[in-house]
This record gives structure tokens, C-alpha cells and sequence, in this order.
């Protein structure tokens, strides 16, 4: 195993020596970070009596209280919740919209259509009386991104001053589109924007992706509640499952009341032992993260000298963990999936084939062999079966183990195209 041709690993070679300046700017800021976090650890006082479980409604557990109090700082934001129960990143985003939008409220998505998993929620596709926010009354607009991938900033504000707006939503990573990952200099732009047209819509980021990938997270920015998944960078590879809301307090004080229900909010709910994993995870993030950002540069460099097209490119700043590259071919796609998955440390015998998936229009394929399942944190591809045959690949929980598996995946994505000419 592992025994790569000699010209692929002299292409590993340069696309490394291409990217020092990347890795170097990637390590200084999993520095930086890194500081914010035990920062905040200190200042709560973190110890070993947070890391004791608790059972039956969990009233009083200091560690649960403790790690929303860390996770509030480490996001610069007035206030957060962390909850191993929030089942996925769909769910933890589903507590925010019906914990903040009320029956008449507009909700309008200002980068284009959300995240697949959401249409349901919102109500944009399945039968009516499902429980979306469409069946509860709540309108849904949005406003498309512009040909070149970037916020529509004009036809935003035009809609502002329409009035009547009750939330901005902002999904910052490109999930199944091609374009490219949105940062923090949006939050800024969208909060001025709000600010100059005397808007009070909740500005709400789905921050899937990209926690830790910037200097600070969106709440700094203006973002008044962000959210994410402790399956994906904010649980660093350690955190079994979960998610976490961050923001103004008034805000993040509504998605508790439907987290629990109305009047309880956070103070109940037991922690079973999970929280010593979540806080290691906080701990772990900032490195993780790295790791994910330097494997996806690795990625893109390698595949761009191979002649794919990369989004983003090698030498493009990382806003999210994400790498697109387009195979253009249904074999590569199978190849590159195939390649990935063989040289994962869990179900390295599988082999992974396109197939249907409740919620998407396209056949997918999904190479992952993670010791947390789902994990995307863990270096993960997939696929949906449609031209230009995109793989989205992310992850890595250390970068020798991405490397690894992007070269294995190189090497079958080679001998595909070789096998035909
Ligand atoms: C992953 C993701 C989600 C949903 O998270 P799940 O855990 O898959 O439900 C939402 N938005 C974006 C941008 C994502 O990347």
C-alpha cells in the first residue's frame, strides 16, 4: 500500500514546496486561536469537576454550564449553548429558525437557496403538514447570489428598505453549489447594510465549515447568532455529536426556550458523560481545523497540476475546510472516491458507489471511513452524480493522514485515465 508512482509523489513534492507561505499563514493561525481558547478556559475556570456526568433532567451541571460560558467566549459572543442532543447541523439550524421566526415573519436567504437538508425545513420542498416554517406561517425569500458567486449587496438593501424583514440568513459554505465559500467580510458588510437601512432583521449564519478558519468567528463581525455542527470543525475530531448556537444573548436565550421548551431553556438537560469529549474537542478545534485547511490546500495544489479544476484555488485565501475539484467524469468521480476511501483507518474494504439520497435530486456518492460516523472533520468526499462531476472533499483529523488519502485518491484518479487512454 501506499506505493505511489514516482511521478506523482515529484508532483506531491512541488505542490508542498508551492505552499509554505499557505501552511505558514494556516499555522499562525491556529496559533492565534489556539490562545483565544485556553484563554477562555482559564477564565471559567475549567477543571475536572466539569467533566463529571450528569443523569435525569441534569439541573445544576457545572460543566454543561461551564462549556456554554467557554463557548460564548471563545466566539466573542454575549452568550451560547453547546448540546451533545442537537442531532446533526440541520438540527441545531432547524432550533434557530423556529426558536427566532414567528408565524408572518420573513426569512430571507441572502445567499441564494440554503443548504439541501433545509429545503424540508423551510417548507421549499415535501407536502405541506410537515412541521416546516412554511406550514407555521413563516415566508421565505430569497435573493440569488450574483454571476460571479458574491452577495447581491444592491438587491439586498432594495429589499431591506421594503421593510418587513424579520431575519437575513447567510449560509457562508457552498454545500452541493460551485461557488465559492462566503467569509466574515460579508458579515461586516451585510451588518452595515443593515445598520445604514435602520433594519432589525436577525442577521443568522450557518457557520458550517468554517469555524476557526478565520481570525475571529461571526458574531465579532456583527452576525447577531451563528450556528454549527460538533461533528464538522468545532468539535475538533473529538466531540461524539452535537451542534452549538452563539450569539446575542436575547437570541440565543429564544433558541433555548425551543431547544428544552418555553421557561426551561438551557438550565435542564442531563450531560451523560459526553462533556469531557466537547470540551477536549474546543480544545482540539483550532489545531483540527488546521489540519482540515492544509489538506484541502494540498488537495487543490496536487489536482490543479493534474489538470482539474480547483474552487478554491491552491494559492486562494481559506474561509472554509471545503475543496472542490472537478473530475469531469463519472469513472474519476468513482476513482477518486474509491482511492479516498481504501486509505481511510475505519472501513478501508468498503467501496463506496453512487447512490440515491433522501432530500437530494442527484444519485450521491460518499467516501468517509471516520471513526465518528458522519464525520466530516475526518477526511471525507462526496459527490452528487451530475456534470461537471465536482467531488467535495473535507477533513482530515491530522494532515500525514490527508496526505495519505489525497494521494491515494490521486493515484486511482491516474490509473483510470490511464486504463483508457
Ligand atoms: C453540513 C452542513 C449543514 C448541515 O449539517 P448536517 O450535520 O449535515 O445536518 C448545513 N449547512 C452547511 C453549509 C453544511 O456544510
Amino acid at each position: 500500500m501506499f506505493d505511489f508512482e514516482p511521478r506523482l509523489i515529484d508532483l506531491a513534492n512541488e505542490a508542498e514546496l508551492s505552499l509554505r507561505d499557505q501552511f505558514a499563514r494556516i499555522d499562525a493561525l491556529s496559533y492565534d486561536r489556539q490562545k483565544g481558547v485556553l484563554s477562555a478556559f482559564a477564565e471559567e475556570q475549567v477543571s475536572t469537576a466539569c467533566f463529571a456526568p450528569s443523569s435525569g433532567y441534569g439541573t445544576d451541571d457545572l460543566g454543561r454550564d461551564t462549556l456554554d460560558r467557554v463557548w460564548a467566549r471563545v466566539f466573542e459572543a454575549q452568550s451560547a449553548f453547546v448540546r451533545h442532543n442537537l442531532v446533526s447541523g440541520t438540527h441545531t439550524i432547524t432550533v434557530a429558525l423556529f426558536g427566532l421566526l414567528r408565524p408572518g415573519d420573513v426569512m430571507l436567504s441572502v445567499s441564494g437557496t440554503p443548504y439541501d437538508t433545509l429545503h424540508g425545513v423551510i417548507g421549499l420542498s415535501g407536502k405541506p403538514g410537515t412541521g416546516s416554517l412554511a406550514d407555521f406561517g413563516v415566508q421565505y425569500e430569497e435573493i440569488a447570489l450574483k454571476e460571479d458567486g458574491e452577495i447581491d449587496l444592491a438587491a439586498v438593501k432594495t429589499r431591506l428598505l421594503k421593510g418587513d424583514v424579520k431575519m437575513v440568513y447567510l449560509q457562508k459554505s457552498p454545500g452541493y453549489s460551485t461557488r465559492r465559500p462566503l467569509g466574515n467580510e460579508i458579515v461586516r458588510a451585510l451588518r452595515a447594510l443593515l445598520d445604514e437601512t435602520g433594519s432589525r432583521a436577525i442577521l443568522t449564519v450557518d457557520n458550517c465549515y468554517a469555524e476557526f478558519c478565520e481570525e475571529h468567528e461571526p458574531p465579532y463581525y456583527g452576525a447577531d447568532i451563528c450556528m454549527g455542527s460538533l461533528i464538522k470543525n468545532a468539535g475538533g475530531g473529538m466531540a461524539e455529536c452535537g451542534g452549538y448556537i452563539a450569539g446575542k444573548e436575547e437570541y440565543v436565550d429564544l433558541c433555548a426556550q425551543r431547544l428544552t421548551c418555553p421557561g426551561i431553556g438551557t438550565e435542564l438537560g442531563a450531560t451523560l458523560g459526553m462533556t469531557k469529549s466537547i470540551f477536549k474537542g474546543l480544545f482540539y478545534a483550532p489545531h483540527t481545523t488546521a489540519q482540515a485547511l492544509k489538506a484541502a490546500c494540498f488537495a487543490a495544489a496536487l489536482f490543479e497540476k493534474i489538470g482539474m479544476r480547483v474552487i478554491p484555488g491552491a494559492g486562494d485565501p481559506r474561509l472554509d475546510i471545503v475543496q472542490q475539484i472537478s473530475l469531469n467524469d463519472p469513472e474519476l468521480v468513482e476513482a477518486f472516491c474509491g482511492g479516498l476511501q481504501a486509505a481511510s483507518p475505519v472501513d478501508s474494504r468498503a467501496t463506496p458507489v453512487p447512490s440515491p439520497m433522501p432530500g437530494y435530486e442527484d444519485q450521491v456518492i460518499m467516501a468517509a471511513g471516520a471513526f465518528t460516523q458522519g464525520a466530516s472533520i475526518e477526511l471525507s468526499a462526496d459527490a452528487p452524480m451530475r456534470a461537471p462531476y465536482t467531488v467535495y472533499l473535507q477533513g482530515g483529523l491530522t494532515y500525514e493522514s490527508a496526505k495519505l488519502g489525497i494521494l491515494n485518491a490521486a493515484h486511482a484518479v491516474l490509473r483510470s485515465k490511464g486504463s483508457r487512454g
